[in-house]
């Protein structure tokens, strides 16, 4: 077992400098990341984006090209997985088909020799935790798949890990059972002192139980923050567009000066107070906008307010539209409203009370200046 001699300034789970390069493909480029002790830190992105491998690697089923992972201030890359105080639960449960619940459990137990009677005892009190107690004689054929992923958690807990990495271990169950295991991950989290480092590429599960998210992109972080931080401040353009819903519109500066920025797009002028743009991924830079620029601009579709159409001049901050098409949602009506030949643009508005605008009426949007965030022109990704 790893000493445990936290060294001053550092945190529980330091990545330093590590890289993973499978032939000429960079999976994670040089990266470091900083978890804290007993928190529920989420590594989020899409497909191909490395979260996997970083995961891998802490738990040491793969080996980085270069850097060090310490634990506790202690480097444990040279550790095989088995003598690391870390634990995973992965997204197939891999219980032992032949073995009831019980000894599916203490496998690793057995294995590392520990007396029988704390086996029995840790066993009944993991299976406790997990709310599985009356189920510890069965086989894993004879329970459903959210059953499983609970002995699995049992399993991954049971020899007391310091980290427990979980790698998408939702992704194989239905959405209801999906949501009842976040709450159920979110009370194993609160009653342990674990520290939870968990891989989805689903925004809504990261945003739903996290401290704090990691949004990962081309094996770089784009961004590390709460799940409202980051929602409400995306450093970059993929972020913007990763996180949430959002409208981005081509635009080009007109005018930047003291303060606020203005942008024409082909049928509106939109002012936003700033005079940078932020850039496409965290590659780029943030730079300073210069009239001629190609931008995108974007704005949240909770902050479009729809109203009946006007005559006259229109103000910046405002676009003709017409109702493509609209979903009352209950609490919010979503909007799909199509401006001039064919940009889209998605609105929600409180329901309570509105009207609502049908299919092919004239609308008007407007928005507020601060509702306006100013994006390099160039996407950097295929996901924005
Ligand atoms: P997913 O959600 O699809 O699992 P991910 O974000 O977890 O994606 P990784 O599985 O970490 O992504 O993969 C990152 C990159 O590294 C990809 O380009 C992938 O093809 C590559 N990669 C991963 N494992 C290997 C391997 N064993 N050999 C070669 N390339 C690999």
């Amino acid at each position: 077992t790893a000493e445990t001699t936290p060294a001053a300034g550092l945190d529980h789970l330091e990545i330093q400098g590590v890289k993973k390069v499978f032939g000429d493909n960079t999976a994670i480029a040089r990266l470091d990341l900083s978890v804290h002790r007993g928190e529920f830190l989420s590594l989020l992105g899409p497909s191909g984006c490395g979260k996997t491998t970083l995961l891998r690697m802490i738990a040491g089923f793969e080996t980085p090209t270069d850097g060090a992972i310490l634990l506790s201030g202690k480097d444990i890359v040279s550790l095989p997985p088995h003598r690391r105080p870390v634990n995973t639960v992965f997204q197939s449960y891999l219980l032992f088909p032949h073995m009831n619940i019980a000894d599916n459990i203490a496998y690793g137990l057995k294995q590392a020799k520990v007396p029988k009677p704390e086996i029995a005892q840790r066993v009944r009190d993991v299976l406790a935790l997990v709310q599985m107690e009356d189920f510890a004689g069965r086989k894993p054929e004879q329970l459903s798949g959210g059953q499983q992923q609970r002995i699995a958690l049992a399993r991954a807990l049971v020899n007391r890990p310091q980290v427990l990495l979980l790698d998408e271990p939702m992704s194989a169950l239905d959405r209801k059972l999906r949501e009842e295991m976040q709450l159920e991950l979110k009370r194993l989290h609160t009653k342990l002192d674990t520290t939870f480092v968990f891989v989805t590429h689903d925004q809504d599960e990261a945003l739903a139980m996290s401290d704090r998210i990691v949004v990962m992109y081309d094996g770089v972080i784009q961004q590390i923050g709460s799940g409202e931080d980051i929602y409400a401040n995306p450093h970059n353009g993929f972020v913007a567009g990763f996180i949430g819903k959002q409208n981005f519109i081509p635009a080009e500066v007109a005018a930047a000066e003291s303060g606020s920025v203005t942008l024409r797009t082909a049928n509106a002028v939109l002012s936003a107070p700033t005079t940078a743009a932020k850039p496409a991924t965290a590659a780029g830079e943030a730079y300073e906008l210069q009239v001629g620029d190609r931008v995108r601009a974007a704005i949240r579709p909770e902050r479009m307010t729809v109203g009946p159409a006007r005559q006259g001049e229109q103000a910046t901050n405002t676009a003709r539209g017409r109702v493509m098409s609209y979903s009352f949602l209950g609490d919010v009506i979503q909007y799909m409203i199509v401006v001039g030949d064919n940009d889209e643009i998605l609105a929600r508005v409180p329901a309570a009370g509105r009207e609502i605008f049908s299919a092919d009426t004239e609308v008007e949007l407007s928005w507020d200046a601060t509702a306006v965030a100013v994006y390099s022109g160039d996407t950097g990704t295929t996901a924005g």
